[in-house]
């Protein structure tokens, strides 16, 4: 394994440690809805919202790694992030 995928492989551990993944598939249907109505901020304004709603204290790990999944604003999230994270998965 190279450097660069060992250190995705530690921050997806981090992420999976603090973040619980059931919350995904919830954000991902929250942001269909919203960015429907409120459009893109280019910023991570309705995850941040959904995630702190959820009971989720900090959460720049897991927009950093939403982030390293081609999420770099809510609409990104919902186009690249469930891709990745399944491909992931289904990597492993
Ligand atoms: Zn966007």
């Amino acid at each position: 394994m190279n450097k660069e995928a060992m250190t995705k492989e530690l921050v997806a551990e981090r992420i999976e440690a603090t973040f619980n993944i059931d919350l995904l598939p919830g954000l991902i249907r929250d942001l269909e809805t919203s960015l429907r109505i409120e459009g893109c901020s280019h910023k991570h304004k309705l995850a941040t919202r959904y995630l702190e709603d959820h009971g989720v204290q900090d959460v720049k790990p897991i927009l950093k790694w939403f982030r390293g999944n081609g999420g770099y604003c809510d609409c990104e999230i919902m186009l690249n992030v469930p891709y990745n994270f399944e491909r992931k998965l289904t990597e492993v």
